[in-house]
């Protein structure tokens, strides 16, 4: 039976943070119950497509999952339990917030196979955290941290990061030291980007934000990658580290453009070459639901065309690059034909090499991996 990857959204926030662009909701306490009767219902309209499948991995994210009361969350999880084929040691992660994790919601998680948290933290200063909108403490954050360990959690991704307003890399390299004593299994490090329709993106407009400069934000990436690799943690994707074996396998499947089941409040699917996405409207999903009525919005089957670009720059992110044999086996094509030219200007260019079977980005490629992965789309 195929392997697939589950991921279930929970739109729910606290307030929003100043950068946050995801499809998540704050103050809607009063839409906790009806989203988790509509996203089982969802669950019962696909449970014949799920049967179809061993789940390998699940996530739950958002939003912030850890947002939802107990008795919400533990439907979800026994809905998970009863009715789904899922794979012996599966990976099962779920995002959550500090500040908004106790003990008790932990023991569920775990009692009931969550067995991986990822928290979003982002920086180590109480200002800048303050500065992005972020609800929580530093020490908030650690005593969440400390308390999922010792209620027995063994795999913790950790959310960072940089290039924030007025940010100095003092501070960056502050927040790596820190985050590093606390010896998570996974580190994500990403990039601030300023996306449309979030307060920071009307500040940037506004002149308000001062943001470090390009070449200060590559030193930051760089800086994470020297000292997260120094503490022993694999570099595996270009803004994702790990300590050996902990590589997530759900993002795995992204990046290797591999088949999963959406199901929540804009989730996408990708099944049998074809995309869909539900509908983004809370209200809309929780009544679509309630009537009956469908609440996928896009259908799109992906031509083999498509479908060979996405591998090419999803697997590009991946430090290891893309297996072409692998992908020539799988899609019965030929690559090194298809993308000849690419292949060639973007080695002779530096950005790219080729050792056996492997083609990936250099360091000189990772910094303008935009350019390359433009290159690859098929016209
Ligand atoms: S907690 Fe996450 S999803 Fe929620 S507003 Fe902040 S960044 Fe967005």
């Amino acid at each position: 039976m195929k392997e697939i990857g589950l991921y279930i959204h929970i739109p729910f926030c606290h307030s929003k943070c100043f950068y946050c662009d995801f499809n998540s909701y704050s103050n809607m306490k009063d839409k906790f119950n009806p989203y988790v009767e509509g996203l089982l219902k969802e669950f019962e309209i696909k449970k014949e497509l799920l049967s179809k499948y061993i789940i390998k991995s699940i996530f739950i994210g958002g939003g912030t999952p850890s947002l939802l009361p107990i008795d919400e969350m533990k439907k979800i999880l026994d809905y998970i339990n009863d009715n789904l084929k899922l794979k012996k040691n599966l990976e099962f992660t779920i995002e959550s917030n500090p500040g908004t994790l106790d003990r008790e919601k932990l023991e569920l998680y775990l009692r009931s196979g969550i067995n991986r948290i990822s928290m979003g933290f982002q920086a180590w200063q109480d200002y800048m955290l303050k500065e992005i909108g972020r609800i929580h403490t530093k020490d908030e954050f650690i005593q969440n941290f400390k308390l999922a360990r010792e209620v027995g959690f063994e795999n913790i991704n950790v959310d960072l990061m940089f290039g924030l307003p007025n940010q100095t890399i003092e501070e960056w390299r502050e927040t790596l030291e820190n985050i590093v004593k606390l010896n998570p299994e996974h580190i994500s490090s990403y990039s601030l980007k300023i996306e449309d329709n979030t307060i920071f993106a009307r500040k940037y407009d506004e002149g308000l934000l001062k943001l470090p400069s390009e070449e200060e934000d590559r030193k930051m990436y760089y800086l994470a990658k020297d000292i997260l690799t120094k503490n022993n943690y694999i570099h595996y994707e270009i803004s994702n580290f790990c300590k050996k074996g902990y590589e997530s396998v759900h993002n795995v499947i992204y990046w290797k453009n591999e088949e999963y089941i959406g199901v929540g409040l804009g989730a996408h699917s990708y099944i049998n070459k074809t995309r869909t996405s539900n509908l983004i409207d809370v209200n809309e999903y929780i009544k679509n639901l309630k009537m009956g009525n469908r609440i996928e919005i896009v259908e799109e089957e992906n031509h083999i065309k498509d479908h060979i670009s996405e591998c090419m720059f999803l697997g590009l992110r991946l430090i290891k690059g893309i297996n072409i044999y692998e992908l020539n086996e799988t899609y019965k094509v030929n690559i090194e034909q298809i993308y000849e030219k690419q292949i060639k200007k973007f080695i002779d260019e530096g950005l790219m090499k080729q050792e056996g079977q492997y083609l990936f980005l250099t360091p000189k490629g990772i910094d303008l991996s935009n350019q390359v992965f433009m290159g690859f789309l098929i016209e």
